[in-house]
């Protein structure tokens, strides 16, 4: 093993390959399993700069990062995000990704075209616009379905990621698999997380991916993929043709093979979504970067924690 993968391994064996950018806090949806009505978010100074963001990205793709995923908050509401996106994409990095509500994503894809950022997670909850708008809290619907088919037609890695809740949209489960099969898109159900708001109604809402799946037996039959150990999804091609995935992130957490390492809109990176504790890099030297990260890996629970205090939008989900 050299000294740069001995620095990015954990006692666990587990390799950290990948980070998650939290650009800010801020969004344009107000999703019911994710924030308050009326949210309150950190002031634009504090998110880090384009220049910064930047640099700790080079930093730590310098020591062994190889995939990137923006996300937030709702990422394309930063005005530096085209600039971010070409930024990053100069990199040497494999994989460049988003994840996103598509609300504001129509108007960036032909210049996203001729960057590296070709992996679209797209939220959807609902594929009926009244349901959209009881779980967004907004109206939306229309330019979000515009948006994925477009980003389809023009050749990215487009995935749904669709947060599943007994009463509110789990009704939808069939639709979506028949959806993805006549579109040709991936869809990856979420399990609710018991995080921020969540949590005075998990144990009424919370529907489990053994659940989701009892409920599509009737219907199809799965087979299931072989997936990298650190995936976050349990994945299956469908008797119809559609590919989905369970993200079981509270029946069955994903802790024994994550690679993931997070960094926070203020510039501080952390060892999981659910330790409060980390590190400000904009202020480190780069020659400071590796005992940083040591630190960070060393910090990495082995199993899920069972509390965050901070909601998910504040972390980057
Ligand atoms: N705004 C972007 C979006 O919605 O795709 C990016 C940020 S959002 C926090 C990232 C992901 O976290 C989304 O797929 C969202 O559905 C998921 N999420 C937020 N709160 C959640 C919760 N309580 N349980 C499960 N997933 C959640
Ligand atoms: Fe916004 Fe994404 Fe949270 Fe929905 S899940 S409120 S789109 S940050």
């Amino acid at each position: 093993m050299s000294r740069l993968d001995y620095r990015m391994v954990d006692k666990q064996g587990r390799r950290m390959r990948k980070l998650r950018i939290s650009l800010l806090d801020a969004c344009n949806l107000r999703c019911l399993y994710c924030m308050p009505e009326r949210p309150t978010f950190m002031p634009q100074k504090d998110w880090a700069s384009t220049k910064d963001l930047i640099r700790i990205t080079r930093n730590l793709v310098t020591l062994g990062i190889e995939e990137v995923r923006l996300t937030g908050g709702e990422p394309l509401l930063r005005r530096d995000f085209m600039e971010i996106a070409h930024e990053l994409s100069a990199l040497p990095v494999k994989k460049l990704g988003l994840t996103t509500n598509a609300l504001l994503l129509a108007p960036h894809l032909q210049l996203l075209l001729h960057s590296k950022l070709q992996h679209l997670n797209i939220s959807l909850d609902s594929l009926d616009a009244e349901n959209f708008c009881r779980i967004t809290r907004r109206d939306g619907f229309n330019t979000v379905m515009d948006a994925i088919y477009t980003a389809k037609e023009f050749g990215f890695s487009v995935k749904v990621n669709a947060v599943m809740m007994k009463g509110v949209n789990d009704h939808e489960l069939s639709a979506f698999v028949k959806w993805s099969a006549t579109h040709d898109i991936p869809v990856r159900f979420l399990e609710v997380m018991n995080i921020g708001v969540m949590k005075s109604q998990f144990r009424e809402r919370f529907l489990s991916a053994s659940d989701m799946m009892a409920m599509l037996r009737a219907d199809y039959q799965f087979n299931a993929l072989n997936d990298t150990p650190d995936s976050t999804s349990r994945n299956f091609h469908v008797s119809n043709g559609a590919k989905i995935g369970f993200i079981t992130s509270e029946s069955n957490p994903f802790c024994t093979g994550c690679s993931r390492l997070r960094l926070t809109p203020k510039g501080q990176i952390r060892p999981c979504l659910f330790m409060e504790e980390g590190i400000d890099l904009k202020s480190l030297a780069s020659a400071d970067y590796p005992a940083a990260l040591a630190a960070i890996i060393a910090m990495k629970p082995t199993g899920r924690i069972p509390h965050q205090p901070q909601p998910m939008y504040q972390i980057g989900g």
